[in-house]
């Protein structure tokens, strides 16, 4: 991987970082994480550290992936970089520090990957439609080939439908909306995900894969 001003960039805007040392067997289903709005509550292009508060809903989620086995993979957004409201250094230390809160908590992040691309930006950076940016499938896909994963069983959370339709353009099994509601995307299945009978419902999918 080509490294950019010491930081994991893949190409200009797709950040992709393996976290930790944890090894799985090819063919392991992923839970695929959207970050802001999802992990932590979504301050609108985060860019300090010192906003950043967890959503506790997904400490349960995060651990029980940890415990079966299943690799947690971060895939977000970020055209905030594209924008020029922040670079790369300041995510590297708000997704630090997103990393670090978790960590607190014992609930471990395998993969982390970032787009940085829109269409609003300028430079190499402003691409309308990139095949990294979700609701494209590109950071999924990307993940799978890296980590040797089934995609076609792995799970994703997210908060907004682009999330889910990144899953269902991946092949993915299942996806859970925040604060959604039920529906179906191409034959792809997507759960709410509001109270704690909806997350007792995902620990119950992850437990099983
Ligand atoms: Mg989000």
């Amino acid at each position: 991987m080509a490294e950019s001003a010491g930081f994991p960039l893949a190409e200009p805007g797709l950040w992709v970082e393996r976290i930790g040392d944890r090894s799985f067997p090819t063919g392991r289903p992923a839970l695929f994480l959207d970050r802001d709005g999802t992990i932590n509550i979504d301050t609108d292009y985060p860019s300090d550290p010192a906003e950043i508060v967890l959503r506790p809903q997904m400490l349960p989620v995060i651990e029980t992936a940890n415990q079966a086995g299943i690799p947690v993979v971060i895939v977000t957004n970020q055209s905030g970089i594209a924008r020029g409201y922040f670079g790369w250094d300041a995510f590297a230390r708000v997704n630090g520090r997103v990393l670090g809160l978790l960590g607190e908590q014992n609930a471990l992040v395998d993969m982390v990957l970032a787009c940085g691309y829109h269409e609003k930006g300028s430079g190499p950076l402003g691409i309308a439609n990139h095949p990294m940016r979700k609701p494209n499938p590109g950071m999924l896909v990307e993940a799978g080939r890296q980590l040797g994963l089934d995609l076609g069983r792995s799970l994703i959370v997210g908060d907004k439908l682009a999330d889910m339709e990144a899953g269902q353009r991946a092949g993915l099994a299942r996806g859970w909306l925040v604060d959604g509601e039920s529906s179906t995307i191409g034959g792809f299945s997507v759960s709410p995900l509001r109270d704690a009978h909806d997350v007792d419902d995902l620990l119950t999918a992850i437990r099983s894969l």
